[in-house]
């Protein structure tokens, strides 16, 4: 059973819900430079194309806040609707004064409390930010982050801690720092006229152990909706085991509305690839369908080549391909599941327990493939072709389960 989920006062973001008890929403982050229209709009285009519901962009210079309009006008040219974020630090209140475009074609403004400006500026700035937010009616998300945690506030509540008979330890310090930095500010928005029902809250940090702590302390304390991440999760593996290992047990007990995976890209890198974590990490946890699953064994002694592995990632690549024309035309496909096993010991069993599976020889069988559909045995392929024969078996399948939807109908989805 999915856990149930914490109660919070959803946010509306052009069509999308956050919070309020709709679906984990997946957002993604570009690492163009705002002011390259061009590359920007390809950027967001193939993340929203992976399935990022909300892509945020960094608004850092005149240029790049100049952009923003015609990046979303031109998006919306080629038909991708998806609301942009944009992200301010430092000078968000100049750029969003002196670009009411920007400010306009933005759909949310993510400001971090820490970097709104020093000393006497931080409260005007933040005030400013805050009122053109209320003007042009944008919800805000209040990021607060642990490598730009306001330092006044931690080194007043350091202070505090220290003359206290038994201080607690530093780190806790700085992670109740954290969780007063994004409350106070979410409480100095509101008192400026940003409704309730316009803010979420993020406090990201690096460390897993450090954003459970944080996020279970947040949701205990308000009814805002969360955004989970880990900040530099790093690369690769690292990066996905040490973000998956922080946000599902946050998930599993409710916790998170909207998440992003923070992967650092491989040089030349596919900047999808934190579309598909975050995706991935909500399947598997039965939180949310986004594409069929593919099932594939790890693998061993008894497998005769590395055919199998081959075909697990044919299919999955051609799933992956497939997708946003089966997402159009057949409805639920997403909730399929495909198993690709490497041999007689498991492959029939696993094979029978997915939508449509296949089992290929090992060592010493005979060199044919059964192929299993809702359980129960179906044809068996053999020789040069039985990739591609499966792909088949799997569009005719998906066809069948999943008819296509009568054009009147589509039109009015
Ligand atoms: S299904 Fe067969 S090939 Fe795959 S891991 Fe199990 S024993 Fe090995």
């Amino acid at each position: 059973m999915p856990p149930t989920r914490r109660p919070t006062i959803p946010v509306h973001i052009a069509r999308i819900q956050i919070g309020g008890g709709a679906p984990v929403v997946v957002q993604s982050m570009t690492n163009t430079d705002t002011a390259d229209i061009e590359g920007t709009v390809r950027q967001v285009k193939s993340l929203a194309r992976a399935g990022s519901e909300l892509v945020r962009v960094t608004v850092n210079t005149a240029e790049a806040a100049a952009a923003v309009a015609p990046i979303r006008d031109r998006l919306a040219q080629m038909g991708v609707e998806v609301p942009l974020v944009g992200d301010f630090h430092f000078n968000g209140h100049k750029l969003l004064r002196e670009h009411p475009a920007c400010a306009e074609a933005l759909a949310k403004y993510r400001i971090n409390p820490g970097n709104v400006g020093r000393g006497s500026k931080r409260d005007p700035q933040f005030a400013e930010m805050i009122e053109i937010a209320c003007r042009h009616d944008k919800p805000v998300r209040i990021g607060v982050n642990w490598g730009s945690l306001d330092q006044d506030l931690l080194t007043r509540m350091m202070d505090e801690n220290s003359r206290q008979a038994e201080p607690l330890d530093a780190n806790d310090v700085l992670r109740e720092a954290l969780v007063v930095s994004a409350l106070d500010s979410a409480q100095r928005a509101e008192e400026l006229g940003l409704a309730h029902e316009r803010i979420i809250i993020s406090a990201k940090v690096s460390g897993v152990q450090d954003l459970i702590a944080v996020y279970r302390n947040l949701a205990a304390r308000c009814e805002y909706p969360l955004h989970l991440g880990l900040t530099e999760a790093g690369m690769g593996s690292k990066g996905i085991v040490a973000s998956t290992a922080g946000m599902a047990v946050l998930l599993q007990e409710g916790i998170g509305d909207t998440i992003r995976v923070s992967l650092t890209p491989e040089p030349d890198g596919d900047r999808t690839q934190e579309v598909i974590v975050a995706q991935e990490m909500l399947q598997t946890m039965g939180l949310r369908a986004f594409t069929p699953m593919v099932i594939a064994c790890p693998g061993c002694g008894r497998t005769t080549s590395t055919y199998f592995q081959q075909l697990a990632q044919k299919i999955q690549t051609h799933i992956r391909q497939r997708m946003p024309e089966w997402r159009r035309h057949h409805p639920g496909v997403e909730d399929m599941t495909v198993a690709v096993m490497g041999c007689v010991v498991n492959g029939p069993g696993e094979s029978k327990h997915a939508s449509i599976g296949i089992s290929l020889p090992g060592t010493g069988e005979r060199p044919v493939a059964p192929v299993y559909i809702d359980g129960e045995k179906g044809p068996t392929l053999k020789g040069e072709h039985i990739a591609e024969e499966f792909q088949q078996l799997v569009e005719d399948y998906i066809a069948r389960r999943y008819a296509r939807r009568p054009a009147a109908q589509e039109n009015t989805a």
